[in-house]
């Protein structure tokens, strides 16, 4: 408050309730940038007991303008006041509606009572208060500020979210968290209700494809007629029904092919539950839950995570190794000297791939270097042979076998100078690249 002179800040009171009467939350805010430490309920209180004392005094004193002043602001005192008012001979009629939020502050209670039922209906383990419809409520304390070149006091909405919050916490007993909070509760100045969003609850864990022919996301035509059975995606929906949720996002490291399944260690992935209306998820009861209703594909849930921690686990692809398994066959038969060749072959070698042709038609045509870490093959006998390889993320392993007509190089086939064909591919360990072995 500017202008501010020695023993100024009473008069000044007075002036704001000679104009505006208004609750001593609500006076109390204007002098907010004094004292720390207090509420603007007991910083109104304060300035209401020195200003009764100071026209009490003067009224003592047949001061007849201390009286009419005390006429005229009386109301605007809280019943506490009542006796020594009367006492100066001035009759209280009850508490005046207070300009800017017309005594709301002080009857926050009920609002706090419904904030925390929904709270403990959705199980809610943290949460943080907004406002909503308080324009009126905002442009009557505008017109105040104006009036009084105020410009440094707190808004109304920043006093209601704090007291609302408060009140929440100590009936509910669930804690404001202004990071990273559960639920968030919307109250409605103007109707009086309270709206909620819960936020989207996410899971780290992996997923294991046990079958082929299972896509990712699910995959599906503009005509809603589905390409691929099933998906990882519609796997991970299928327990809503136990979450009370809308639907379930999946953040995956990478992803493998339709026809290639995941096993072993299984793929990172953070499962997104979106508008939870239960927040008390057990990982361990979701997770029995996810492996009870799909055969083919299972999840290992591990714990809770932040957004953050989901962002990191969707790029973690770039930096993972992995072990495929493939299952490869040529027409005119494998000898064991072909199986020791592609080992002695491809033990750290960089790879250059140009784009396969497969994928030629949704990607950019460009070279890219990857390393084949090692190889371990086996002979099964006739014309198959079990290959064991493990790479560098986001290395083709199907063009590294075949060849992809010279597209990548070295390959499998160029190495034993024989067409090659891959029959099965499995992914069986992705590993994170500092515990590679
Ligand atoms: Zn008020």
């Amino acid at each position: 408050m500017p202008n501010v002179k020695e023993g100024d800040l009473i008069n000044r009171a007075l002036e704001l309730l000679r104009r505006y009467p208004l609750c001593p939350s609500c006076l109390g805010r204007m002098f907010s940038s004094y004292l720390k430490g207090f509420t603007n309920y007991e910083r109104g209180t304060s300035i209401l007991t020195v200003l009764l004392m100071s026209l009490q005094e003067k009224v003592k004193n047949n001061d007849e303008e201390a009286k009419t002043t005390l006429e005229k602001i009386k109301n605007v005192f809280p019943e506490i006041y009542k006796q020594s008012l009367e006492n100066l001979g001035v009759k209280w009629e009850g508490t005046s509606k207070c300009f800017v939020c017309g005594n709301l502050l002080l009857q926050l209670e009920e609002l706090a009572v419904k904030g925390a039922r929904v709270l403990r209906e959705l199980k809610a383990e943290s949460f943080v208060v907004g406002v909503s419809n308080d324009e009126e409520y905002v442009s009557r304390e505008d017109e105040i500020w104006r009036a009084f070149s105020i410009s440094d006091a707190e808004s109304i909405r920043n006093e209601l979210k704090r007291e609302i919050g408060k009140r929440i916490q100590s009936i509910s007993g669930i804690p404001v968290d202004f990071s990273n909070p559960g639920v968030m509760l919307v109250v409605n100045l103007k109707e009086k209700t309270i709206d909620y969003v819960s936020n989207p609850i996410l899971i780290k864990g992996v997923y294991l494809k046990l079958g082929r022919n299972i896509s990712q996301s699910i995959w599906i035509t503009p005509k809603k007629i589905k390409l691929v059975p099933l998906s990882v995606e519609e796997a991970a929906n299928s327990c809503l029904d136990y979450l009370m949720a809308s639907k379930v996002v999946i953040h995956a490291a990478g992803r493998e092919d339709v026809d290639v399944r995941m096993l072993g260690s299984g793929r990172p992935l953070a499962l997104e539950i979106k508008h939870p209306q239960r927040r008390n998820i057990m990982t361990n009861s979701l997770e029995h839950c996810l492996n009870t209703r799909s055969e083919w594909v299972k999840f290992r849930l591990e714990k809770k995570i932040s957004r953050e921690e989901a962002r990191r686990i969707k790029l973690s692809d770039k930096i993972h190794r992995k072990i495929y398994r493939a299952l490869i066959y040529s027409e005119s038969g494998f000898s064991d000297e072909d199986a020791s060749l592609l080992e002695k072959k491809f033990n750290n070698v960089t790879v250059r791939q140009r784009t396969p042709t497969r994928v030629l038609r949704r990607r950019a045509d460009i070279v890219r270097s990857k390393k084949v870490f090692w190889v371990k093959a086996r002979v099964l006998g006739g014309k198959w042979m079990e290959v064991f390889i493990a790479t560098e993320g986001g290395l083709y392993v199907k063009e590294l076998v075949t060849g992809d007509n010279e597209r990548t190089t070295p390959s499998f086939s160029e190495a034993i100078a024989k067409p090659l064909l891959v029959a099965e591919l499995d992914v069986v360990q992705i590993i994170d690249y500092p515990n590679m072995v």
